[in-house]
C-alpha cells in the first residue's frame, strides 16, 4: 500500500506558500492507519518505552495508538492554557509563526524512555521544544518520530543527537 496517497496536499492554508499535508484522508482508512502503524512503530517494538509525547493536536492521533501499541503511557504536550495541572513550557518556532509548549510537571519521571510524535517535521521546532520539556522532566528521548519529514526545511538538523525517524520523506 502507498501511504502517499492518503495525504492531501491543500495549497495555501493556512497560508500563502505553505503547502499543507492533510492527514484526515489517512485517519479516514483503517486498512492505511493499520500499515500506518506497523511501520510507525517498527524499530520502537524491543526499546522499553515508557511514554510516548504527542504535539497537539494532530501528533495526538497516532501518539496514542502508538502508547497504546507499545504498552505505555500517552503524554499530551499542548498549547498554553489548555492543560488544568502544574506545567512546565518551553517556547518554539514553526514553520509559520512562533508559539509556546506545555506539559503536565508529572507527565515524565527522571529515567523514563520517551518516544516523541508528531505529524509532520517541518523546521523541527515543535520537535526540538518537545525534546526539551522531556528533558526539563529527566526523561531520555529515545526517538523523535513522524508520520512526515519535509526534507527542504531542514527540521533534521535542529534534532542532531536524536534518533529521528519519519515514514514519508518529501
Ligand atoms: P515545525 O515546528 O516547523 O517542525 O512544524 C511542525 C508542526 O507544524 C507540526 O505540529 C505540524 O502539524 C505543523 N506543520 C508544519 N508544516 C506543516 C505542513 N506543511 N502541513 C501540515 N502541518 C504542518
Amino acid at each position: 500500500m502507498t501511504l502517499n496517497k492518503y495525504i492531501r496536499d491543500i495549497q495555501d492554508f493556512p497560508k500563502q506558500g505553505i503547502v499543507f499535508k492533510d492527514i484526515t484522508p489517512l485517519l479516514a482508512n483503517p486498512q492505511a492507519v493499520k500499515e500506518c502503524m506497523a511501520l510507525l512503530i517498527n524499530n520502537l517494538q524491543d526499546k522499553n518505552i515508557d511514554k510516548v509525547v504527542g504535539a497537539e493536536s494532530r501528533g495526538f492521533f497516532f501518539a496514542t495508538l502508538l502508547a497504546h501499541k507499545l504498552n505505555a503511557g500517552f503524554v499530551p504536550v499542548r498549547k498554553p492554557n489548555k492543560l488544568p495541572y502544574d506545567k512546565i513550557s518551553v517556547s518554539y518556532e514553526l514553520e509559520y509563526g512562533t508559539d509556546k509548549l506545555e506539559m503536565h510537571t508529572d507527565a515524565i519521571k527522571p529515567g523514563e524512555r520517551v518516544v516523541v510524535h508528531d505529524d509532520v517535521l517541518a523546521t523541527g521546532g515543535t520537535a526540538k521544544a518537545l525534546c526539551e520539556l522531556v528533558e526539563q522532566a529527566g526523561g531520555i528521548i529515545v526517538q523523535c518520530n513522524f508520520l512526515m519529514e519535509l526534507s527542504f526545511l531542514n527540521g533534521r538538523k535542529k534534532l542532531e543527537g536524536y534518533e529521528v525517524y519519519a515514514q514519508l520523506v518529501y
